[in-house]
């Protein structure tokens, strides 16, 4: 993809372009997000909150305790990782430091993997169960204005 001056930036989760990331050490390459920032001539910015946040890969899976990315936002709900350890912090952490990229990188937009703990859009996991929800970066990018869409909005 080449990059020219006239290209939006926006964030882009890292997993989605390929880059091994995840919490298992694997990618989740999506042929439907690079077609549709070629399409839309956009630049990606890749991100990934809880690489950002010093989280080693692989990790242990982590998964939403009680309430969603907005609660953990505002102290409420909480994140836990499968070996039952507290992530709040290290995921509020995450979402800072990627909203202080895309200011950085002056991105008004933030294309995220869905169902993530970190960067999920509609649905997120709650123990074992799909719920609707957001994850903790996309909790914070929208409360401070950065449209989000997920790759199953594609
Ligand atoms: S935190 Fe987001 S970018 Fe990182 S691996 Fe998970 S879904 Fe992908």
């Amino acid at each position: 993809m080449s990059v020219k001056e006239s290209q939006q930036p926006i964030i882009v989760s890292a997993c989605l372009l390929g880059l091994p990331t995840r919490y298992d050490g694997k990618a989740k390459h999506s042929q439907a997000v690079i077609d549709y920032l070629q399409n839309e001539k956009l630049l990606p910015i890749p991100v990934c909150p809880e690489q950002l946040a010093g989280m080693t890969t692989p990790r242990a899976k982590t998964f939403f305790h009680s309430g969603d990315g907005h609660d953990v936002m505002n102290g409420n709900g909480s994140v836990i990782s499968a070996t039952g350890q507290p992530m709040n912090e290290v995921f509020r952490l995450g979402a800072q430091l990627t909203l202080r990229v895309a200011r950085l990188c002056r991105c008004q937009r933030a294309l995220l993997k869905e169902r993530s703990p970190s960067c999920g859009v509609h649905q997120i996991y709650r123990g074992s169960e799909q719920v609707s929800g957001t994850g903790v970066t996309t909790a914070l990018l929208i409360a401070k204005g950065i449209e989000v869409i997920s790759e199953e909005d594609l």
